[in-house]
């Protein structure tokens, strides 16, 4: 296993750097969140002598960009996820070169969560802790719980109030701690991080957060290399806390850095749900701030009102071309419709909101035609059975006696074969 190039922790606003993580795992000055920095060069290197060829196709392709040790790794099933061509999807969307990077199945928990947790559970199994907490809007719940079952180590599970309780329920299946609290993610968080700093327990998205982001970079990864290293024009990401936002641009980055890409820059694009788009609307204000709101959408996954790094990830969005959209409810759920009915993808809200808003890009001439497009499409929509039913034709029907089955097909005979959206 190649050893980590990462050679400090450095604040995203004053850029102060740190050898040793500070205790808080924020910068010690601005409070801001931390990220890792790398030496590159090291890694062109490690390159040269272990093309990409020759290494395996999971999360840790990449391991000399992520801040882990040397030695096993947990979750390698993890990582590289389906990118799919999507024609029939951007034939309704006036797109020709669409694609959707499909982690509604990822191992082992049908979310891009897992990316992320991954590593923040290397972290703590290589600092010799035997038990982690979060706090999660759903998905990284559900992927802490799977994989410390798999590690065998202990889990407390913090949700918000607002959770789609498909969640809640898969989660418990592994065996783990669930405390919900009557409070929004953003309240629950608070209350979090105080009991992760008194007590020094690790949180996976607190205390390891530094670690526990880093690992959302292998999307733009593995979307890189899945187009022949050529990056997309365009990718729209959906956000919530923004982690995966900002990893996404820190990763094509990182590729030009170590020269495993063109150059071509790839455009940044935020997608969040008109009923809590702080970021977004900062991205589209030119602003450096977020107005905290007080989230109001059936997308509770990204339902995240006052993110910490919202300013900053805005900043970012914009420094690389990116922009934003905010759709509504009923686009998410048209969306995740048009998702499932032609290209047999069945997305959570998170993953309608990102192709609603890549379809609100393309109205307003953000994108071209012929640009090439990448949607990321982030959790699956079976752990979210209520957005689900609120699908067109989503009522399970009574059930007809045997004997009208004759009559049934006659009639779907006559209909002749209905076109395909
Ligand atoms: C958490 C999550 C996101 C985005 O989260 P960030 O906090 O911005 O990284 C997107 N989609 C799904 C399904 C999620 O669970
Ligand atoms: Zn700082």
């Amino acid at each position: 296993m190649p050893s980590s190039a990462l050679r400090a922790f450095t604040c995203s606003l004053c850029h102060a750097v740190y050898r040793e993580l500070p205790f808080a795992a924020v910068c010690e000055r601005c409070s801001k969140p931390l990220s890792a920095l790398y030496e590159y060069e090291s890694v062109r290197v490690a390159l040269r002598e272990r093309p990409p060829a020759e290494r395996p196709r999971n999360l840790w392709r990449f391991a000399e960009m992520l801040p882990v040790a040397p030695g096993d790794r947990i979750g390698v099933a993890t990582g590289f996820s389906p990118l799919v061509r999507a024609e029939r999807l951007g034939r309704r969307l006036g797109l020709d070169d669409l694609w959707i990077k499909n982690d509604t199945v990822l191992a082992p928990s049908l979310s891009y969560k897992d990316r992320v947790v991954s590593v923040a559970l290397q972290r703590a199994l290589e600092s010799g802790q035997s038990r982690v907490g979060c706090v999660s809007t759903g998905n990284v719940g559900n992927s802490v719980a799977a994989i410390a079952a798999r590690v065998g180590i202990d889990a407390t599970i913090f949700y918000p109030r607002q959770v789609d309780p498909a969640k809640v329920v898969s989660t418990a299946a592994y065996g783990r701690r669930i405390i919900r609290l009557d409070g929004t993610y953003d309240e629950v968080n608070a209350v979090c991080r105080r009991l992760a700093l008194e007590t020094g327990i690790p949180f996976v998205n607190i205390n390891l957060r530094p670690y526990y982001a880093e690992g959302a970079k292998t999307l733009a990864y593995e979307i890189a290399e899945q187009l022949d290293w050529r990056p997309p024009d365009h990718c729209v990401v959906p956000v919530a806390g923004t982690t995966l936002i900002r990893k996404v641009v820190k990763g094509f980055w990182e590729l030009d850095q170590v020269r495993l890409t063109d150059g071509n820059p790839t455009r940044v694009h935020a997608a969040q749900a008109e009923g809590c788009s702080p970021v977004a609307r900062a991205v589209l204000d030119g602003a450096d701030e977020i107005e905290p709101c007080v989230p109001d959408t059936l997308a509770d996954s990204i339902a995240i009102g006052a993110p910490s790094e919202g300013g900053i990830a805005a900043h970012e969005i914009r420094s690389v071309g990116g922009t934003a959209a905010a759709v509504p409810d009923a686009e998410i759920v048209r969306a995740m419709a048009l998702l499932a009915e032609t290209e047999g993808i069945l997305a959570e809200p998170a993953g309608g909101t990102s192709v609603a808003a890549a379809a609100a890009l393309r109205a307003n001439g953000t994108i071209s035609r012929s640009d090439r497009v990448v949607v990321a499409v982030t959790g699956n929509a079976l752990k979210t059975l209520d957005a689900l039913a609120a699908l067109p034709g989503a009522q399970v029907a009574d059930a007809l006696p045997l004997a009208e089955a004759d009559g049934v097909f006659e009639r779907w005979l006559g209909e002749g074969v209905a076109a395909s959206p």
